[in-house]
């Protein structure tokens, strides 16, 4: 709770102004840094008095975007402009747009030109100004002002946003930030230069965020950042990720721990020794990889070599035998050739992933990628994909079943939207297995016997 008495106060009056409590939608785009965003969002307003919903016909609707891909903003732009009329029609609706797309130099006047009916637009750097830019905003409309409240930084400032309440998705699980930015300037990717550098949250203050989510029932926790293996480097008094892990697993009453995402060039041995020595530590690892061609690991920028990737995986493997590894594959790089995609495939089958999010290389401008000479063209890089998700299919499917036969705890996360009487929840593994059983289970961990496996996810009967 922010308990803002003036926040409340231009809730009131605004409600008094519509004939109603009002409601409020955030709609999510991008990443799950983005998501962990949305829930302070959330938090945010309903702390105010808003009514959430999943509606986007509401009273304060805010999408808060994206901008890894190019089409992303265009997709953006394309549903704001179709709420245009809606918004005509009901004038006191408050328009907000946030996020990684209002970084982008430009953005913001864009959206003021082309979308004035916008009323509010804020960037990554100030989001934890939200509850101060609502109060401006409200005070707007009470005032029957239509100028809109356009505030973008530049750069990060020394404010973030882990002081604003949170709306969380789940009861029983939650992420949590422990570092924002990234130094890494991978060469086709926008993050740094939208979410700015790395900065490093101060240990006691995520163990103390840690330890009032378990008094609120929270049984895992997503720990956040762009690049959770440097954490630490920025802070005064220096603490590596395996120190801040082991510290959570020792001090905070978890049943699982997980984090991402963990680029490859910074796992250190310390933190393989971390994950090996406590059971609440998941055994699942996100290691993007991108690509198995030395060729375009350099050109991409990413500061380690398929060598170095496979020497990683059998010290994991060694010291953890039985964990899950999932990665990221992006296809269709520029300069790339067909004896790179097949030193992609060779290391997919050769490393024998869990899983793998699979994307075709996007030209982001911006981005030193988006200058290089040779890219491909959409068809050549499509066919490649094809094949590259073969290979992933095949190893997924080898490995899920290994499961079968075997009981696994299960933390129950939802019911199953399309079998009855159905649940839907997750291994440590990080596998999803859907089960038959009463609703009232979910958010608890129960033991469930894996009777079929398919592929990416499994069938079980509980025990
Ligand atoms: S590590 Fe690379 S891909 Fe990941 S956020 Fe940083 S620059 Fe982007």
């Amino acid at each position: 709770m922010i308990g803002d008495n003036q926040l409340h106060k231009l809730t009131d009056l605004f409600a008094g102004m519509i004939g109603h409590r009002p409601t409020a939608c955030v709609v999510t785009f991008g990443c799950q840094m983005n998501a962990r965003d949305s829930e302070k969002l959330r938090g945010v307003l309903d702390d105010a008095g808003f009514k959430l919903t999943d509606n986007e016909k509401a009273d304060f609707v805010i999408y808060n975007t994206c901008t890894v891909r190019e089409n992303a903003n265009t997709r953006v732009y394309g549903r704001l402009g179709q709420l245009k009329n809606y918004k005509k029609k009901n004038p006191h609706m408050i328009l907000a747009v946030c996020g990684c797309m209002i970084q982008e130099p430009g953005a913001a006047q864009i959206i003021r030109k082309k979308l004035p009916f916008v009323d509010l637009v804020f960037g990554t750097f100030n989001l934890y100004e939200f509850p101060a830019l609502m109060k401006e905003v409200l005070g707007k409309k009470l005032a029957g002002q239509e100028e809109p409240v356009i505030d973008v930084w530049e750069k990060e400032s020394s404010g973030e946003a882990d002081s604003l309440p949170s709306k969380r998705t789940y009861a029983f699980k939650a992420g949590v930030n422990i570092m924002y930015g990234c130094n890494n300037f991978c060469s086709y990717c926008i993050v740094p230069y939208v979410r700015g550098r790395e900065r490093s949250r101060n240990k006691q203050d995520i163990l103390n965020e840690i330890n009032r989510l378990t008094q609120d029932g929270v049984r895992e926790v997503m720990l956040l950042g762009q690049n959770v293996n440097s954490y630490g480097k920025t802070l005064d008094e220096k603490v590596s990720f395996a120190e801040l892990l082991e510290s959570i697993a020792v001090e905070c009453d978890l049943n699982r721990i997980r984090f991402m995402t963990s680029h490859p060039k910074d796992l250190s041995d310390e933190l393989i020794d971390v994950m090996s020595r406590y059971d609440s530590i998941c055994n699942h690892l996100h290691l993007p990889v991108q690509s198995g061609s030395n060729k375009i690991l350099q050109r991409m920028n990413r500061h380690y070599t398929r060598e170095a990737y496979f020497e990683l995986v059998e010290k994991l493997r060694g010291a953890i035998p039985d964990i899950s590894l999932t990665t990221d594959i992006m296809v269709g790089f520029p300069g790339e050739s067909r004896e790179d995609i097949e030193d992609t495939i060779d290391l997919i089958r050769q490393v024998g992933f869990d899983n793998a999010f699979t994307f075709i290389y996007s030209k982001r401008t911006g981005t030193p990628a988006a200058s290089m000479p040779d890219q491909i063209d959409p068809q050549t890089a499509s066919g490649w994909f094809d094949q590259v998700l073969e290979a992933v299919h095949e190893t997924a499917a080898a490995r899920c079943a290994r499961f079968t036969g075997t009981d696994q705890a299960v933390l129950v996360e939802d019911r199953n939207r399309h079998r009855g009487g159905w649940l839907t929840g997750r291994t440590q593994h990080n596998l999803l297995v859907h089960f038959e059983g009463p609703a009232d289970l979910i958010g608890t961990c129960v033991p469930v016997e894996i009777t079929e496996s398919k592929g990416f996810y499994l069938i079980g009967r509980r025990v």
